[in-house]
């Protein structure tokens, strides 16, 4: 079967597709590197196009009832959905995650976000403030033209996750996919537009991190929103005050799945795994540090080992594959490098290893300690650290002795327990017996290094929108003088 994913064209301004006019481009197929399309990135006069067809576009969608707007995102959602298998593929052809990932992960949650904001947009209301005689009511308003930002990792996931809240509060997005992954978000501009969604309201550029600062720095911006690394996130946030603009920086991370020993070990064995392997370990809430109650500690291992060792390995287009290559030969040199780095710090490798070609297999190191490099740093690669444990109290001092704090997990039967370690965990997600669910009903987004504001849920509509106040007088105006 042909692996060709060429776009119509590079951009989509004001409702079409047009060509890019700055440099080339070109998208690899991860698996065996094989070009599938070839884009052109967006010159400063064309990203200054997106953001006038955005601004020109913006008052009017605003100025439409919610219900109308909503209207247009759910039919989208039921567009992806009509158009699933298409869309799974290309997404795994753009970023290498296995098909039986991308059938149920990744357009299934971009949908699930536009048919959860459509929904929410007309039930959001605002206040009235009785004053005795006056009174103050209050509106929640659009912010204008929001920049969206993207990774590679979930790619047209992440385009929805933006875009959805931001439109249905009745912004105007210009959205800058990761160049590694540049084709999912072009689908979504398509498919909103034949959802009805008005021209200008939804735009894509491509290109790297120059087209992102263009949008972040731009005067016309009245929010960004990133998803990216903490190094990205510090530099666009920075940028972002220097207009004083709204921004959610959902970033990196190096989470703790902590397993105590009353768990259900199958159980806490299938999460870490989940916690880990998932997209080739390219997940930013990834619990890579497991924390291990000592005395299941062994049995723990022999385990995880176990169910690794029947990993399917191979094209991310075959649907019988488990576990797909790593998005480009850049991140492979730093898994590698990572896996290397832990070997020399004298970590055991318990399964796993470098791997060969594109691939590095589910890797497990044991006896880790918290001062070394791969405990410490982001690795973005399937490589798990194991660390042994005695106390409550020592786990969660251990967990909680980072920079990130985007996610956390427990296993354990206690039911106490569970809660107590849940609130005593520096994350702003944590599982209970489960790991690295994130539906859209839920707040999702870090403490400390790893973000600010929310993305889903409720809560994310607040992070594209602002509050006025409309104080009404309703008696004569006694000036003093
Ligand atoms: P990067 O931070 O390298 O890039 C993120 C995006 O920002 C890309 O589109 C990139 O462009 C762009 N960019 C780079 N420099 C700038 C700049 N100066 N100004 C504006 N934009 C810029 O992250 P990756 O794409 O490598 O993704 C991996 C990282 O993302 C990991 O650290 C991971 O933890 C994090 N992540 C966080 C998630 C979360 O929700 N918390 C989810 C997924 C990933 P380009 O790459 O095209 O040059």
């Amino acid at each position: 079967m042909s692996h060709d994913a060429q776009p119509d064209a590079s951009l989509y301004i004001a409702g079409r597709f047009a060509e890019g006019e700055g440099e080339a481009l070109p998208v690899h197929y991860p698996y065996d590197g094989a070009v599938i399309a070839t884009l052109r990135a967006a010159t400063p006069k064309q990203v200054a196009q997106a953001m006038a067809a955005a601004q020109a576009a913006q008052p009017a969608w605003a100025a439409l009832r919610p219900v109308e707007r909503g209207r247009v995102l759910i039919r989208a959602a039921q567009i992806i959905r009509d158009r699933a298998e298409e869309l799974a593929r290309l997404e795994t052809l753009d970023t290498g995650k296995p098909i039986q990932e991308t059938r149920v992960a990744d357009w299934p949650s971009g949908a699930e976000a536009l048919e959860y904001f459509g929904g929410l947009a007309p039930t959001v209301t605002g206040q009235a403030i009785p004053l005795g005689g006056d009174f103050v009511y209050t509106i929640r308003e659009a912010l204008g033209v929001c920049a969206g930002i993207g990774a590679w990792n979930y790619p047209s996931q992440i385009a929805c996750w933006k875009a959805a809240p931001a439109l249905a509060m009745g912004n105007a997005m210009v959205f800058k996919p990761s160049e590694e992954t540049p084709l999912g978000a072009l689908k979504l501009a398509e498919i909103l537009t034949e959802a009805g969604l008005p021209p200008g309201i939804f735009n894509v550029v491509q290109g790297g991190g120059a087209v992102g600062a263009a949008l972040a720095t731009d005067p016309r911006v009245a929010k960004v929103s990133l998803t990216g690394s903490v190094a990205t996130g510090q530099k666009v946030y920075a940028a972002a005050a220097e207009g004083m603009r709204h921004v959610t920086m959902e970033l990196g991370g190096k989470s703790p799945l902590i397993v105590f020993d009353d768990a259900s070990l199958e159980d806490a064995v299938g999460a870490a795994v989940l916690a880990n392997f998932y997209s080739s370990g390219q997940v930013c809430s990834n619990g890579t540090r497991v924390f291990v109650q000592e005395g299941i500690l062994p049995a723990f291992l022999e385990r995880l080992a176990k169910r690794l060792a029947a990993v399917r390995i191979g094209d991310p287009l075959d649907e019988a594959t488990q576990h797909g290559p790593i998005i480009s030969p850049a991140q492979l040199c730093k898994v590698r490098a990572a896996i290397e780095r832990g070997q020399s710090e004298g970590a055991r490798l318990v399964c796993g290893g470098p791997g060969e070609g594109t691939f590095v297999p589910p890797t497990v190191f044991a006896g880790v300690t918290d001062d070394m490099w791969i405990a410490r740093e982001e690795i973005f690669g399937p490589v798990m650290s194991v660390l042994g444990f005695a106390t409550e109290a020592e786990a969660v001092a251990r967990a909680n002795a980072t920079p990130y704090g985007l996610a956390a997990g427990v296993f354990t039967r206690d039911l106490a327990r569970g809660h107590r370690v849940a609130a005593a965990l520096q994350a702003g997600t944590t599982w209970i017996n489960a790991y690295n669910l994130t539906p859209v009903e839920a707040p999702f987004g870090g403490v400390k290094l790893s973000g600010i504001g929310r993305e889903n849920s409720a809560a994310a509509i607040e992070h594209y929108s602002q509050l006025k106040s409309v104080y009404v007088g309703m008696g004569g105006v006694d000036a003093p003088y």
